[in-house]
């Protein structure tokens, strides 16, 4: 019997690929590098193959699952335990992590669809946090890990490196997930920086800048940062922007180049 399109694609219904090699499981709570002080958050805790490591060797954990079903398997399944351990039923993507107490660690395989937009708010809440032990699609690892020049590098990659230190892992191949996905994933982890990577004036008009440098990746900045076209110069045919030559692209700029850009802008237009 064919099967339809949609039953192909309703197979794993919020991002469920299931982590099943407990070895990889068991790499992965040691390299989140959690001990008996840390109050730790898993975003979708799934079928525990991780939270049943990650109990016994932390304070305290908050789970937060979307899927009230396993959230009453969790339930039951840890309910004679000691630990302390709370369930969350609800979208990890809304959820307000001012509520928990200062200084937790964020352990998650997260659920591919809404793996950047679950980071993102985290990395909104990063001074409350000290560390996040991530796993997401390797492609978006790749953007998240880029450097200038690098094919990949993106506004995603410039966003993250600004706000955290970002390093690479662990490499997990598809055939450890049940059911398996397309794709390859990488384990990542986020540190966010007590300050931002490059201080500018204007956060705010740094990251218009840069969403603009990227927005089409082929064109050179004097193209994509026409916004600012007042704040050119010319020096013989050649267009400047805080000295930076305005025929190279986007990609090629450093965090720090940015940031020129931005607090030259915000100057001269004070
Ligand atoms: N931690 C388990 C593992 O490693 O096998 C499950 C990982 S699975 C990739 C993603 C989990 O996130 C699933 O349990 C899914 O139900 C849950 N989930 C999906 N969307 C969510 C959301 N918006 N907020 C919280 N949990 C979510």
């Amino acid at each position: 019997v064919a099967i339809h399109p949609l039953h192909a694609m309703r197979k794993s219904p919020l991002g469920q690929n299931f982590l099943v090699d407990s070895e990889i499981a068991k790499s992965i709570v040691e390299l989140a590098d959690i001990n008996t002080e840390d109050d730790v958050v898993e975003i979708g805790p799934g079928k525990a193959i991780l939270t049943q490591r990650l109990l016994p060797l932390s304070r305290s954990l908050t789970a937060i699952e979307l899927d009230p079903k396993l959230c009453r398997e969790l339930e039951n399944r840890f309910k004679n335990e000691a630990y302390s351990f709370r369930i969350i039923e609800g979208d990890a993507a809304k959820y307000d992590y001012s509520s928990l107490e200062q200084g937790f660690k964020v352990v998650s395989n997260l659920p591919y669809y809404a793996a950047t937009h679950i980071m993102k708010k985290l990395i909104h809440f990063g001074n409350r946090i000290q560390s996040m032990t991530l796993m997401m699609q390797k492609e978006v690892v790749d953007r998240l890990t880029a450097e200038p020049g690098n094919k990949e590098y993106s506004s995603l990659s410039v966003y993250v490196q600004y706000h955290c230190q970002v390093e690479r892992l662990l490499e997990i191949p598809n055939t450890a997930f049940s059911p398996r996905p397309k794709i390859d994933s990488t384990l990542f982890s986020l540190k966010p920086l007590p300050r931002p990577m490059v201080q500018v004036q204007d956060p705010q008009l740094f990251f218009k800048i840069v969403n603009a440098a990227f927005f089409h990746k082929r064109k050179m900045l004097k193209n994509n940062l026409k916004a600012w076209k007042n704040n050119f110069k010319n020096e013989q045919g050649q267009i400047y922007l805080a000295g930076i030559d305005l025929s190279r692209r986007g990609e090629t700029l450093t965090m720090s180049e940015f940031a020129n850009l931005a607090n030259y802008i915000h100057s001269s237009n004070e």
